[in-house]
């Protein structure tokens, strides 16, 4: 039996109150399906290690999962820490050298659950958004000179490399074409932004001419949003920036129901590096420690996981199992209206795994 195994980094806040839910779901499918088994190593690196050690990782850290087959990240971000010491050093400093140049965000509106869209059902919003994870606006390139002073100046420089939009470009194409109605949207701001945003949109025709069978438009960011919001069915895979598809698909989870829930992958689509799976929310210092996190985001998150190691069944019954308790308002916890609690979300969804005969 094929034994994977898992790096777990619950990281900050309620990363290690969904993440604990996640692995748990994780083991009761592997049980369940009886293919497969998991071995799960958990790496308490975060907030709480940087006050120790002064560091958010070991300086091996990357060396101690390189050679895992996949990683459940939970959140970096901690009360004490300025924010951009937290995402660098932990989060980014893993995405970055393991190449995970794919930010993949699934959006759904999941049964039991309404959208703030007044009429919006699962048929109208069924996105992907694709985002650009290795360099753009988050590349790190700029600096700060003359701190404190009134001639102070500071930059971040938004670095676009054409091997880099080509490759998203082109996996944001097979992406689309891998989905029933091979559509693709391509964000862009080229009106205003006249060089690398420029290059983006020629990239985009460049490659979307290798892929004569999915429709393609582009569109401006900030219409972007006004579509989303008005007319989402015209929607399915869209690729943006990494700065514009963060802002995006935090609206697109919102429009979905709840932060809570959405999912994403890291991919590293050439598997040189392993790749790495996290809700999209953050450490939500305001409800850790309730024990009302939802943990349905991780979950989704953990399908994808499923999905990428070749699992297909089991990511299938995951996420029909998700489905299941989402169903059930009795099992939503208060960011979605309910009073559920993160321990009564997992027991559902390990029931729904365990009970179901399919
Ligand atoms: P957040 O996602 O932590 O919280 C935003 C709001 O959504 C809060 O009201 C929170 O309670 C709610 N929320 C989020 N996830 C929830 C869940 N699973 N269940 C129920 N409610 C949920 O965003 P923020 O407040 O902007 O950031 C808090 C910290 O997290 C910051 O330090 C930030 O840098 C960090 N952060 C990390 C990541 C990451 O590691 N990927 C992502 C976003 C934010
Ligand atoms: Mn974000």
């Amino acid at each position: 039996m094929k034994t994977y195994r898992i790096a777990a980094i619950p990281g900050d806040g309620i990363g290690t109150e969904v993440v604990a839910a996640g692995i748990e779901v994780l083991q009761a499918v592997a049980r369940r399906e009886a293919a497969f088994a998991l071995e799960v190593e958990r790496f308490d690196w975060g907030g709480e290690y940087y006050k120790q050690h002064g560091r958010m990782m070991p300086e091996n850290g990357r060396d101690l999962i390189r050679n895992h087959d996949a990683i459940l990240f939970g959140s970096a971000g901690h009360p004490d820490i300025p924010d951009h010491v937290t995402l660098w050093g932990l989060r980014l400093a893993i995405c970055q050298p393991f190449d995970q140049y794919a930010n993949v965000r699934p959006t759904r509106i999941l049964p039991g659950i309404v959208s703030p869209l007044r009429g919006v059902t699962d048929r109208e919003l069924d996105w992907v958004i694709v985002r650009e994870n290795s360099e753009g606006e988050y590349a790190g390139v700029g600096g700060r000179a003359h701190r404190g002073s009134p001639l102070e100046v500071a930059t971040d420089v938004a670095m676009f490399t054409r091997a880099g939009v080509e490759r998203i470009m082109r996996y944001a194409f097979g992406l689309a074409r891998s989905r029933p109605r091979k559509l693709l949207t391509v964000v862009t701001k080229s009106n205003a932004q006249r060089h690398a945003m420029v290059m983006w949109d020629e990239i985009a025709a460049a490659v979307g001419a290798e892929f004569p069978d999915v429709t393609w438009d582009r569109m401006l960011v900030d219409a972007m949003t006004v579509r989303m919001v008005m007319r989402p069915r015209t929607l399915d895979t869209i690729v943006a920036t990494n700065l514009h598809a963060d802002i995006l698909s935090d609206l697109a989870a919102a429009l979905a129901g709840s932060l809570g829930i959405a999912p994403t992958a890291n991919i590293n689509p050439e598997r040189t590096f392993p790749s790495m799976f996290e809700p999209i929310h953050g450490s939500a210092f305001d409800i850790v420690g309730k024990g009302i996190a939802n943990p349905v985001g991780t979950f989704w998150s953990s399908v994808m996981m499923l999905e990428h190691l070749g699992e297909r069944s089991a990511a299938a019954r995951l996420m029909k199992a998700v489905e299941r308790v989402t169903a059930d308002p009795r099992l939503h916890t208060p960011d979605l209206g309910g009073s559920a609690r993160t321990r009564d979300v997992t027991a559902g969804v390990i029931a729904a795994i365990e009970g179901a005969n399919d």
